[in-house]
């Protein structure tokens, strides 16, 4: 392969709901496995890969507080469904040969490596893709801003956010057929229109620290290659 990716370390950040395929909760086998084959796809190009998953496939800390729930214990719980989709997609990456390690902002040391920095960083160099896990490890966060703080601190070059649409909209675009998509935006243009590419504090902490943002679809096949490659659509948010 002579093809030569454009970034040499990456974070790419999936939200919980991405590994749930057509179902209306919980994990989509099939779906999770489609998701691993295109991160080998980028990582066969030798790129070094972070990810960030989130939870929303199992329980948001939000809803939860919703119903009643004290709101930290309902974090807590937002925080261990993305544990049990991060074992998910080691399972599925490991199936297809890629190396991977769960890195857990809460200990838990059977289940996942707690997150030491510069240990993190020694497993890119060996490229193995290192999947963290527990978003921030606080409550009140989301895993947009877990993203966000991992990508500065493993110096990643970009982040990536795949989503169900190949960029950032002016206004839904399952809603409004003439929604436009733009190019490129900038973050303080994100947060003024309110545009939902991250939360608020998330797109706050890649502009302080010029991390860009690149949003694309992850439904479409081979997308994460191509957007790489500097194929196809997608919005950079910088
Ligand atoms: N969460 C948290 N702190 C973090 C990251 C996540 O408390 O640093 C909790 C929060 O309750 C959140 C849930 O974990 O609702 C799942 O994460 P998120 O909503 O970001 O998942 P996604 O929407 O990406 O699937």
């Amino acid at each position: 392969d002579t093809e030569k990716p454009a970034f040499d370390r990456v974070l790419l950040k999936i939200s919980g709901e991405a590994l749930m395929g057509d179902q209306g909760y919980g994990l989509h086998p099939p779906t999770v496995e489609r998701i691993a084959r295109e991160v080998k796809s980028v990582h066969d190009l030798g790129v070094e890969i972070c990810m960030v998953i989130g939870g929303g496939n199992i329980f948001r800390g939000l809803a939860g507080a919703a119903q009643g729930m004290e709101r930290t214990t309902a974090d807590y719980m937002g925080m261990l469904a993305t544990v049990m989709n991060a074992l998910a997609v080691q399972s599925a990456l490991e199936e297809l040969g890629v190396f991977t390690r769960v890195i857990s902002a809460i200990r838990m040391d059977e289940v996942a490596e707690p997150y030491i920095r510069r240990r993190a960083v020694r497993h890119l160099e060996k490229k193995r893709v290192c999947i963290f896990a527990a978003g921030t490890g606080n409550p009140y966060f989301t895993t947009d801003t877990a993203a966000t703080l991992r990508a500065n601190e493993m110096a990643c070059q970009v982040i990536f956010k795949g989503t169900k649409v190949d960029g950032v909209y002016d206004k839904d675009p399952a809603k409004h057929p003439d929604a436009k998509r733009y190019d490129e935006v900038t973050y303080d243009e994100c947060l003024q229109k309110h545009l939902g590419v991250m939360d608020a504090s998330a797109i706050a902490l890649a502009r302080d620290n010029d991390l860009p943002i690149i949003v694309f679809s992850l439904d479409e096949p081979g997308g994460f290659r191509g957007i790489l490659a500097g194929e196809g659509t997608y919005t950079r948010v910088h």
